[in-house]
């Protein structure tokens, strides 16, 4: 057999001088395009020849570093979603940190797969679900796990959940051997992940009960204790109330103390999604807000919101470690722990549903260990002061009518100069928004709130400052003013 290397190809850099050069340029340019977005506009639609660029063929040959990187600062950089801008304020995410862009690289030249082993990697995964555990008043006893976001972290809780309520070896039997039909119980306002998650669970979506939520859109709790009493007459089996601290719509906290004690007298499961507000916890002056949530047999966190870790990043926390274990465990033959070696530790995937993870806890951990916990905490105070600002803002402006109360960062609003009915303010909000948006302005969502449309504004974002929200307003009215002599025309 001839030796040789000719015929031995590797994927690292042939030159590293060269490469390691453009390296430290793309960097620093990266450095600089998060240093001037306030500079920029939030969001510019994409002009034809960046989006044919996108039907390029399979690259069948090799195109050097520096070219693609020219490619990206053309196609991809000006074209963000916007949400590391300082004014957008749609859906719910957080900003973003160049300090977490970093964690991501160097998570992926350390390289390590986080379904577990014997080396440092693991340590700091558990180490970062213990500081989340230590944070939400978690018991020590408690597990977690690192996910890609509140929608899985809530899987992992309500899956945890149904297998214990069940009354059968779910894992074993399957959904079909389930004695009596389960229930879980969560508010008219409870996010749509959770549809999917009994739909998944094999449930169907009709074991999801959506209790009706009251004027605060918080879940009513005597139709809570009604609707339970009526599906154990039925022959149903209540398993599992889902308390939301901080909905989606309208950041609405669920009355947790008192849902954890009817879980308690009722013996349901008690599980908090608190993809929004469980960070609140950290906040000095708001964390009354969501006290009681250190009680929940099982809690989602959203790490790519609040804590502005770059996606994805979430976690789930579950009371009882063994419930957890019991839920996720499996012991495949090609993946035995051992006494020493490389092997000699417990697999963190037994917490969830993959098997390889990627590193996400080192983002994390560089965030909490440059900040520190208590500057997270602050900032959440000051998004929830600056949607109390915006909120007065609303109320000082005669043309805008708050929509639901401000419990939190998320206010919902809409502009109505009067005189309009529901189709005619749908239209004018929405065209508001959009033209917000397509100016590259601000960017803020709408919802439905107690079947009336709105606009919302979700302030997650540590690049805020009050001026922006003193444009934002300033530029809605202008804009609103602006459509609303043509809405009278019929012109939109
Ligand atoms: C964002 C959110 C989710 C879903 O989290 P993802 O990270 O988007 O999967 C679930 N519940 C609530 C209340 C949320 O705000």
């Amino acid at each position: 057999m001839q030796k040789g290397n000719d015929a031995q190809e590797t994927l690292d850099p042939s030159d590293w001088t060269t490469t390691l050069a453009l390296a430290h340029r793309m960097v620093d340019e990266a450095g600089c395009h998060l240093r001037d977005v306030r500079d920029r506009p939030l969001w510019q639609a994409m002009p034809d020849a960046v989006r044919r660029s996108y039907d390029a063929p399979l690259p069948w040959d090799p195109a050097s570093l520096a070219e693609i990187w020219k490619d990206l600062r053309a196609n991809l950089m000006p074209y963000p979603m916007g949400n590391i801008h300082p004014r957008f304020f749609m859906w719910y995410m957080g900003a973003g940190t160049f300090t977490g862009a970093l964690g991501e690289f160097l998570a992926a030249v350390e390289g390590s797969n986080l379904g577990g082993g014997n080396n440092a990697a693991p340590l700091m995964d558990a180490q970062v679900t213990g500081w989340m555990r230590q944070m939400m008043g978690f018991p020590e006893s408690a597990s977690g796990t690192l996910v890609d976001g509140g929608s899985k972290a809530n899987i992992i809780g309500l899956t945890v959940a149904r297998n214990v309520m069940a009354g059968v070896d779910v894992r074993e039997e399957g959904v079909a051997a389930i004695p009596q039909p389960l229930r879980f119980y969560a508010s008219d306002q409870v996010h749509s992940c959770h549809q999917k998650a009994v739909e998944l669970l094999g449930l169907g979506n009709r074991a999801l009960v959506r209790v009706q939520s009251d004027d605060a859109c918080r879940m009513d709790l005597s139709a809570l204790a009604m609707a339970i009493a009526n599906d154990r007459a039925a022959g149903a089996k209540p398993a599992c109330v889902i308390a939301t601290a901080g909905t989606t719509n309208t950041g609405a906290i669920d009355d947790l103390p008192r849902i954890r004690d009817l879980c308690r007298r009722e013996g349901l499961w008690f599980h908090v999604d608190g993809c929004i507000g469980a960070l609140v916890t950290i906040a000095p002056r708001h964390r009354y807000l969501v006290a009681g949530i250190e009680s929940a047999d099982s809690l989602a966190l959203d790490l790519h919101k609040w804590l502005h870790a770059p996606f994805e990043a979430g976690l789930a926390l579950v009371r009882d470690r063994a419930q957890h274990l019991a839920s996720f465990a499996v012991h495949p033959e090609y993946l035995e722990e051992k006494p020493r070696g490389i092997a000699a530790a417990e697999y963190l995937y037994n917490y969830g549903l993959q098997t390889s993870r990627g590193f996400r806890a080192l983002k994390i951990w560089m965030l909490l260990k440059e900040h520190g916990s208590t500057k997270f905490g602050r900032l959440i105070d000051q998004n929830i002061e600056q949607a109390l600002y915006f909120t007065d803002l609303v109320g000082a402006e005669p043309s805008l009518t708050l929509m639901a109360p401000t419990a939190l960062n998320i206010v919902c609003f809409r502009y109505d100069p009067g005189g309009l009915d529901e189709a005619d303010l749908r239209i004018l909000n929405n065209e508001i928004m959009l033209r917000l948006q397509e100016a590259g302005i601000a960017a803020l969502s709408d919802t439905t709130v107690k079947g009336r449309h709105c606009l919302r504004m979700a302030i997650c974002n540590h690049r805020t400052r009050r001026e922006d929200l003193d444009l934002t307003a300033r530029e809605l009215v202008r804009i609103g003013d602006e459509c609303g002599a043509d809405i009278s025309h019929d012109a939109l």
